[in-house]
């Protein structure tokens, strides 16, 4: 039986560039003890007091079916948050809840790029990108971000690739790079988009996790609400990865045309796991912080690592829970590099290839084991790039 292209279409010819990662993960299942850096997975699970709220929200009786768009009070309060970050009046109407950011990149592709259409992402991009615009039949069109410009998209750039495109997929905080953009990067992309008449798809499920400046968001410049479509998420700002819940926050006629969606596709995400979210969010920003911590601490001590030899770089990166390495001075290409690191040392890390062309000859480093670990490998990776 014939399957359908939109879904083998999704990763033409079978691979998804991730080969690195499937080996070490290979290895660990032959017994071999690998140090994983690899994956954007916390190295502490889920909290037990949401666990609690959601044990509970369960035994009291929130196990049947949810509203569609998510149970008000989770979108009133994701609306505060976004009101809080940004001061753009926010409602429960611009939000949808789905299940997890993943979920919600496709859904906000969806609404606003119809099939044939061209949608821009920048690269170097979330490995997934060009598989969900492809998924949703819209052809994925790379935006290069340079290394001389600290991977941050250019206005520029932009507009020369914007021709007969729909939308731009940006991130920041950023995977892979842990580049937070900064307020001219933001602007720039803003006039961009409202000079090609883009929707600009903003990802910022790391957007608690800024360790110098602040996380801006392109909704908050002036009249950009109407073209902007927010991905958030729970799974990193609250350890809840395995939980699947996000959001889409956007104009109230896109969230409606969601919604549609969501009544066909998904009916909506578990109540408990809603009320879960809910109370996550009612701790605060302290609680986000908290759990963003450990990474701005292992940045500081990469960069101690990094500053102690002079063969790899780290590139300027003030968020997000990976860093992104230079290690173009071995003269290897990163898969090269990967796979030798690998099989040496058996420390896993993602090379830059994997997501996108613009990060070729970097690889990226998830700051996802506890400190001491976590700098010794760095240790190991930097003698191995000097040999
Ligand atoms: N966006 C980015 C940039 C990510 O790095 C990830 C996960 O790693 C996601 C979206 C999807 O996250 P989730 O579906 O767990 O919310």
């Amino acid at each position: 039986m014939n399957l359908s292209h939109r879904i083998t279409h999704i990763t033409p010819g079978g691979s998804d560039g991730w080969e690195v990662f499937y080996k070490s993960r290979q290895m660990i299942a032959d017994g071999v003890d690998v140090v994983e850096l690899t994956i954007g997975e916390h190295d502490i699970r889920t909290d037990p007091i949401i666990l609690d709220a959601m044990h509970a929200a369960a035994k009291g009786g929130h196990t049947g079916y949810a509203m569609v768009p998510g149970i008000v009070a989770l979108r009133d309060k994701v609306a505060a948050r976004l009101q809080a970050q940004s001061g753009i009046p926010t409602t429960r109407d611009n939000i949808l809840i789905t299940p997890g950011g993943q979920a919600a990149l496709f859904a906000a592709h969806l609404a606003c790029c119809n099939e044939g259409d061209v949608a821009l992402i920048c690269d170097p991009y979330y490995a997934t990108y060009p598989g969900t615009v492809r998924g949703i039949g819209a052809t994925p069109r790379p935006v290069i971000c340079t290394p001389e410009n600290n991977f941050q998209p250019q206005k520029a750039d932009i507009l020369a690739a914007s021709e007969g495109a729909t939308s731009i997929l940006i991130n920041t905080p950023n995977n892979p790079t842990g580049v937070v953009y900064d307020a001219a990067t933001v602007r720039g992309i803003a006039e961009a988009a409202t000079h090609a008449d883009l929707w600009v798809i903003s990802d910022e499920v790391y957007d608690s996790q800024v360790w110098k400046g602040a996380h801006i968001s392109p909704r908050s410049l002036p009249d950009m609400a109407d073209r902007t479509l927010i991905v958030g998420s729970m799974s990193k700002s609250h350890a809840m990865t395995g939980s699947r819940v996000g959001w889409v926050a956007g104009p109230v006629q896109a969230i409606e045309h969601l919604t549609n969606l969501a009544t066909h596709t998904t009916y909506g995400v578990a109540g408990y796991i809603q009320d879960a979210a809910l109370f996550a969010l009612n701790q605060g920003p302290a609680f986000e912080a908290e759990i963003g911590a450990p990474f701005k601490r292992r940045r500081a001590l990469a960069k101690s690592v990094i500053n102690g030899q002079n063969v790899v770089k780290m590139i300027n990166s003030d968020g997000a829970m990976y860093l992104m390495l230079d290690i173009r001075a071995t003269g290897l290409s990163a898969t090269d590099f990967a796979y030798g690191l690998l099989h040496a040392h058996h420390i896993a890390v993602m090379p830059g290839d994997s997501f996108g062309q613009a990060a070729a000859g970097h690889i990226r480093v998830a700051m996802t084991i506890e400190d001491t670990k976590f700098t010794q490998a760095l240790e190991t990776l930097c003698t191995f790039a000097a040999n």
